[in-house]
């Protein structure tokens, strides 16, 4: 990680001029080459396809930039823990901000980003990030998966027999009891 900032400073773009020009950067990548994205793809190559905007919005936080990430991610199903396809396509809008204090000012339409004393962005980073902010939260087969613990009949990690001190419902006994005592 501490050599991130060193390797976008001399590839990235200056965030004034490519703003101020109107600047679209697009491209296409290899997701899993990716830094922070080599999970989220299998053994294949998946296409990453990117398109940014960059534009000058003329409000409180003038520099902005539209962007376009289409791919499809393999991430855990939240119901059979198999791997799932996810396709992405998503269009975000970020505004570039030079300080704390300015990003806390941003529209909530948009996602501040801040740009160090350089005044350059890597284009690949704001893509990246836009990718995992967009990683479905419930990720699901589209068809009736199996939850793994139906699939196992019987003996689980859980059968051990309960001590009654953990048995929820002699917990809920004794709350009963106070309860009535109390009335
Ligand atoms: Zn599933």
């Amino acid at each position: 990680m501490a050599c991130k900032q060193g390797y976008h400073r001399t590839s990235g773009i200056d965030v004034q001029s490519a703003c101020r020009s109107g600047h679209i950067e697009q491209g296409e990548v290899d997701l899993g080459a990716q830094p922070r994205c080599a999970d989220l793809v299998g053994d294949a190559p998946v296409a990453l396809k990117y398109l940014l905007a960059f534009f000058d919005s003329g409000a409180a936080h003038p520099l902005s930039c539209a962007i376009k990430v289409q791919t499809k991610v393999r991430v855990a199903c939240a119901r059979c823990l198999e791997p799932v396809e996810i396709p992405i396509d998503t269009t975000s809008q970020v505004a570039f901000v030079f300080s704390e204090n300015q990003a806390e000012h941003v529209d909530p339409s948009f996602e501040p980003v801040l740009v160090d004393e350089s005044g350059r962005i890597d284009p690949l980073t704001l893509v990246v990030d836009d990718v995992l902010m967009s990683l479905p939260l419930m990720p699901m087969h589209d068809y009736d998966c199996v939850a793994p613990q139906a699939l196992s009949s019987g003996t689980t990690v859980d059968d051990e027999p309960r001590k009654d001190s953990e048995n929820p419902f002699a917990a809920l006994a004794v709350l009963k009891k106070t309860g009535s005592a109390q009335d």
